[in-house]
């Protein structure tokens, strides 16, 4: 298939938001990329971006936004961030299992809570230790491809009050309403659903929850905290990640969330005709609709995925692989934003061919 653009449906690195090479040419010939962390211009930029993400997910101004390196570092900020020393997990897949290694690495008393990937919470029957200071949620499990509605997250919250918690939105972001009122932490990464190349992530947190500690690590929310207010970073940040991600942001307010979001049901409704089209050789992993997440779609294929990996690959498409011990049982393919309508198609066109 010469010609045709190559696309990459892997749940992240994954495919470029359009227009990236166009900003990150912009940013050159604009000398962005050697501007002192200390400027003026690069707090400008530092800002633009934090206030594109605020008017993006409807950040308030109680909390605050940082730049970090990883969202799996964003774990471990927060598990240090905290306050006292019992730890609480929601854990369905790998994700949340990290989640628990952050809270270890930082001597915390961890409770698990498991949960399959087709099972609702009910929020009525739920109990947390009422020792518990932090509840951390892995909204999307990015390898079994099972998520949290916002709305069980809000209930959570409003049942325990006196609990924080933390939200990881790092295979979903920026599609599920969060109402940030609920929230003290959440956090994410730029090579998923905001495609751009991997590298930095975006930790929000309630100004409220960010506390005092010795001895003040470069990274501690509080070092962070004291120079996010006049928008910069304790050190040299990734200033070429930070512009691009402003300008992903900028292009997708001017496009609208609530289209984002509704492009994305979309892309996922279409995903579902075809799975129901080749039943014979397709089926959800996560069968439950409460519990499928719109934004990784795993799916178990029958005859194995090693071969429709191969032939997808022929037509410039790239999906991911199934996770661990599913790697060649199941395919997982996003479904993020950047993921234009046009491109679902020809995916869909394509595995209706090599199927
Ligand atoms: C990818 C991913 C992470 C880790 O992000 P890094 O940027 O690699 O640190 C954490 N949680 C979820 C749900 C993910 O999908």
């Amino acid at each position: 298939m010469p010609n045709m653009k190559s696309l990459f449906f892997t749940p992240g690195p994954s495919q470029l938001y359009p227009n990236l090479d166009r900003y990150l040419m912009e940013g050159y010939k604009k000398g962005v990329y050697s501007l002192s962390h200390r400027s003026q211009k690069c707090m400008k930029i530092i800002q633009s971006t934090k206030e594109g993400l605020a008017v993006l997910l409807g950040i308030p101004k109680t909390h605050a936004i940082f730049f970090l390196g990883s969202s799996l570092e964003s774990m471990e900020r927060i598990m240090e961030n905290m306050q006292g020393t019992h730890s609480f997990h929601f854990v369905s897949g790998s994700f949340g299992e990290a989640f628990v290694n952050a809270a270890k690495a930082t001597k915390k008393k961890t409770t698990i809570y498991r949960i399959g990937a087709n099972d609702d919470i009910d929020v009525t029957q739920l109990v947390i230790p009422k020792q518990t200071n932090l509840i951390c949620i892995t909204q999307n499990e990015t390898s079994n491809g099972s998520s949290i509605e916002p709305k069980t997250i809000h209930a959570i919250k409003k049942k325990y009050p006196t609990m924080q918690l933390a939200v990881d939105i790092v295979s979903s972001a920026p599609y599920p309403n969060l109402d940030f009122h609920h929230i003290d932490y959440a956090f994410f990464s730029v090579q998923k659903g905001f495609g751009l190349p991997s590298g930095l992530s975006v930790l929000i947190v309630n100004r409220s929850a960010i506390i005092e500690k010795s001895p003040l690590g470069f990274h501690s929310l509080v070092s962070l905290a004291k120079k996010e207010k006049i928008n910069q970073t304790p050190e040299t940040p990734n200033v070429l990640a930070i512009y691009l991600l402003g300008r992903v942001v900028a292009a997708m307010n001017r496009k609208g969330i609530a289209t984002i979001r509704r492009e994305i049901e979309l892309k996922a409704k279409m995903i579902e005709t075809l799975v129901t089209q080749h039943s014979a050789k397709l089926s959800f992993a996560v069968s439950n609709t409460k519990t499928r997440s719109k934004t990784v779609i795993v799916l178990n294929i029958a005859d194995g995925s090693k071969l429709l990996l191969k032939k997808l690959s022929r037509f410039g498409i790239t999906v991911g692989n199934g996770y661990g011990s599913a790697k060649d049982r199941q395919i997982r393919t996003a479904n993020f934003p950047q993921h234009l309508i046009g491109d679902m198609d020809r995916l869909i066109n394509t595995m209706k061919e090599v199927l």
